[in-house]
């Protein structure tokens, strides 16, 4: 047992280059943007004891500002408790943003985790009980684009020529913003005619389309390509059990759905009404790693697979920890874009287009917690704002 001293939240800044709103309907968006530059906000959680144990977590992907509200308001709850208390803080929590979607819960969880598995000198995969060492990944593109980068159905095309060349094989896509179907499916045709013999093909509507019917056309194009998985396809925001129960027996591809499902409960009602085949976790979305793990349980005892959402240190943990799951998202990936993660990492983590290994994997870190070293010196220059909570003796 060891008592929580203090936590800091560290907001901070940097910039990506080659990047930009510059194409229409971007909504909250950003792509590629040949000699543009943008500044991205995330932020960091370090929770640290009594007895000198240190917990940290970059939230990455889910680091909003409204995410961020939330991670402020549980904090303070940490300082002078057991910092063994994850299930317990994941109860009060959950009923302390009842009426909010918890996205700012995950990141606190996940440096609890971390903490919890530096005291005892073991990754959060082995101490949850490791089932895996490496899982395959698959190239997860960013969307299309307007400014030239995916701007084409060829440039897909050629880009996923490109991740097969480099050992992936497995390849998603995201399509254009614009949502139109009959160039989702010409798309989605040409990927299965180019590459559907070498690579498992993908296809994440990213709720784009309009209509259920603009679902249906495509999720036909999925068919006669051989898609593994039609992901969140259309404008209900993929959370209509009703509707993705339909789709499912009007088409033969799989559907992934119930990333934009938030909480245990409203994923399992979406799978006991037949919305979804596959069912998405994300420790950062879904009330940290002890959310995504009861997710990944909850699953297995259905028998469905749990495809973990998104990438980073925290997921490949999850990952590394779960029998029915397939594949990790690289996530997202370009020709002419990194990855628009922090580079925050001070032991050469990372996840690029070159973060596979010759089988088409990536490993999953067995270090202490996490199994991250990350780079204060980076993060401390890049610091905008500093929140302290301290135990009040
Ligand atoms: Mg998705």
């Amino acid at each position: 047992m060891a008592i929580i001293k203090k936590v800091e939240v560290i907001e901070f800044t940097y910039k990506m280059k080659d990047m930009g709103a510059g194409f229409n309907n971007a909504h909250n968006h950003i792509g590629y943007l040949k000699g543009g530059e943008i500044s991205l906000s995330k932020y960091a959680v370090v929770i640290e004891c009594e007895d000198g144990s240190r917990g940290e977590y970059v939230a990455l992907w889910g680091a909003t500002r409204p995410a961020l509200a939330q991670t402020l308001q549980l904090v303070g709850d940490l300082p002078g408790r057991d910092s063994d208390n994850r299930e317990w803080f994941y109860n009060e929590w959950k009923r302390r943003l009842c009426h909010m979607d918890h996205m700012g819960q995950g990141p606190v969880d996940i440096a609890l985790w971390d903490l919890a598995g530096k005291q005892c000198g073991k990754s959060v995969s082995a101490m949850i009980g490791r089932f895996r060492d490496k899982i395959p990944a698959y190239a997860s593109s960013y969307h299309g684009d307007h400014s030239g980068m995916l701007d084409s159905i060829e440039a897909f095309t050629d880009f996923a020529e490109q991740c097969h060349a480099l050992g992936f094989k497995a390849f998603k896509h995201h399509g254009w913003f614009d949502g139109d179907a009959k160039v989702e499916a010409a798309l989605i045709r040409a990927l299965g005619k180019k590459a559907g013999d070498r690579l498992v093909l993908m296809y994440d509507g990213a709720s784009d389309l309009q209509t259920f019917a603009d679902a249906l056309y495509v999720g036909k194009a999925c068919d006669d390509a051989g898609f593994f998985w039609y992901e969140d396809p259309y404008r209900d925001n993929s959370v209509s059990a009703f509707a993705h129960k339909k789709l499912r027996s009007m088409i033969k591809t799989p559907l992934l759905i119930t990333e934009h499902v938030r909480s245990l409960e409203e994923k399992c009602a979406f799978i006991m009404a037949g919305g979804t085949d596959f069912v998405r976790a994300d420790p950062e979305y879904d009330m940290g790693i002890t959310g995504a793990i009861k997710t990944a349980r909850m699953a297995e005892a259905f028998g469905l697979d749990v495809e973990i959402h998104a990438c980073g240190p925290a997921h490949r943990q999850v990952a590394g920890a779960v029998r029915n799951t397939n594949y990790y998202e690289l996530a997202e990936v370009g020709p002419k874009l990194p990855n628009i993660m922090p580079p925050c990492y001070a032991d050469g983590y990372e996840d690029e287009l070159t973060s596979i290994d010759q089988d088409g994997c990536v490993s999953i870190p067995d270090g202490p917690g996490l199994g991250v070293t990350y780079d204060w010196d980076w993060l401390n220059a890049h610091a905008a704002v500093r929140h302290v909570f301290e135990k009040r003796d």
